[in-house]
């Protein structure tokens, strides 16, 4: 049997940050390679933030990254050159789906590692990196700026699809879709000689793509699995909400509120709430007023994902909101600059109907304004909604997978405005029965608990299942041999 290393050098008994590698004497590979918020938020925030000089000696110091040489951008290890290689340590990384807390330090490692992705994953990883006004080291995942001489270039990408097989040296994953938050989501298969490993990542299977997370699961339990990663976000949570009931409370909510505002705040990369949010909306006679950031991913979604169907833009039940600049101004080629100023632009040209604030404040109850960020709460100002319009709180994960959403300052906003927040949400996450279901089905000899503050619950919920699979709490950086 060959020998196989098992390192969790992220996600071991934490929600996200997952950074899991997996060496034989042949070749290493990360699966994943995310931002650990639970860090991030413990030593940054507000006015805290890394230098850049110094970003990786920080992040390694904070116990963020893992000290490990040969993997970083050598443009950023600063003092750091027991760090430095002159070739990488790592062959590959695979990202299994685009939420930042399992790709956003990609954006630190070397160019010349090359990372896999879905190739749905990557058209979104693309469009929220354009959108983003920082440019910093952390918002470099597609594109890198080498800070020694200023070079700009695309980072060394490959895509796949389910079912695809990717050889990196003795190492073969097969990546088969899962149903999470956000599409293009993957559960990864590695043979290694005699050895199988099954990484689930972030799954559910309550979700309205279930039968994708029922392949993966068919799939992983066609032969013995050796080796099982699985996320573990809900395990001390049996409760289960599903999409259906999320569009039911939707149109509850929406029910008589003529001459009332509707506002809702959802993840940028959640397409079954944007469904579900639509539909809702249709019920209520209300079209959607997007913001720009979320139609512009939908609008790059739409024109280059071949597997996913997306709504279009000059669809009747959608618009775009004219989010005013900075000066008020809302006129495409006077007031807006880069990819705005070009998105907006064609929008008018294919004819997509924009909504100006003023338009919105008259026609209050004509729209549901759709925001994907904390930071666009303010827009309520230029709508100034009636006491007792609703504010369907809609947003992804409470834990950051995909950017802080700063809920006291979301109450806070309504409050002062007098709206009614009613929370919405079906988790992305499998729920406790989900998870103990999962293992169930796939028997495996070893299980590894990742992404979850309670490892040391699936030892007991294992035996009381009857389920001898033998539990590994992983240790940060821990080796564990196969
Ligand atoms: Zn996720």
């Amino acid at each position: 049997m060959a020998l196989v290393s098992i390192k969790v050098h992220g996600g071991a008994g934490e929600i996200g940050g997952n950074k899991i590698l997996v060496s034989t004497n042949e070749a290493k590979v990360f699966l994943d390679f995310g931002t650990s918020f639970t860090t991030k938020r413990k030593f940054y925030g507000g006015f805290i933030k890394a230098k850049r000089f110094r970003i990786l000696e920080e992040y390694i110091l904070t116990g963020m990254l893992p000290e490990l040489s040969g993997i970083y951008r050598e443009d950023l290890l600063g003092n750091l050159n027991h760090l430095r290689s002159d070739v990488p340590s790592v062959d590959a990384c695979i990202i299994t789906h685009a939420h930042l807390d399992h790709c956003g330090h990609i954006s630190l490692l070397r160019p010349d590692i090359k990372f896999y992705v879905g190739a749905t994953a990557a058209i979104l990883l693309e469009a929220r990196e354009e959108t983003k006004t920082s440019k910093e080291p952390e918002d470099q995942i597609i594109k890198v700026k080498d800070y020694r001489d200023g070079r700009i270039f695309k980072r060394q990408m490959e895509t796949f699809s389910t079912g695809k097989k990717l050889n990196i040296e003795n190492i073969n994953v097969t990546p088969i879709h899962v149903d999470h938050s956000t599409p293009s989501s993957y559960g990864l298969i590695l043979e290694l000689d005699n050895v199988r490993v099954v990484y689930t990542s972030d799954f559910r299977l309550h979700g309205p793509m279930r039968k994708m997370t029922e392949d993966f699961i068919e799939h992983a339990s066609a032969d013995d699995v050796d080796v099982l990663i699985i996320e573990g976000t809900r395990i001390s949570d049996p409760s289960i909400h599903s999409e259906e009931s999320v569009l039911l409370s939707m149109k509850n909510s929406l029910k008589d509120t003529q001459g009332k505002a509707a506002v809702a705040l959802i993840g940028l990369l959640d397409f079954d709430r944007l469904k579900s949010l639509i539909s809702a909306a249709e019920y209520a006679d209300r079209k959607l007023a997007l913001s720009p950031k979320l139609a512009y991913v939908i609008n790059c979604l739409e024109k280059r994902a071949t597997n996913i169907q997306v709504p279009k833009l000059t669809n009747d039940m959608l618009s775009v909101y004219l989010e005013p600049s900075g000066s008020g101004g809302y006129e495409p080629e006077k007031n807006y600059r880069g990819w705005l100023r070009k998105f907006l632009e064609e929008c008018q040209d294919v004819g997509v109907h924009l909504v100006t604030p003023e338009e919105l404040a008259k026609q209050k109850d004509r729209y549901i304004l759709t925001l994907c960020q904390s930071e666009d709460l303010p827009e309520l100002v230029s709508i100034r909604p009636e006491p007792g319009s609703i504010f369907l709180f809609s947003s992804s994960e409470p834990h950051n997978e995909e950017q802080e959403i700063e809920r006291e300052k979301v109450i806070n906003w309504l409050e002062l405005l007098g709206m009614r927040p009613v929370h919405v949400h079906a988790s992305g996450h499998a729920s406790q029965g989900e998870i103990i279901g999962t293992i169930e089905r796939m028997s495996p000899k070893m299980v590894i608990p990742v992404h979850t503050e309670h490892p040391e619950m699936f030892k007991g919920l294992l035996e009381k299942q009857g389920i001898g699979s033998k539990v590994i709490e992983p240790p940060k950086s821990h080796e564990i041999i196969v």
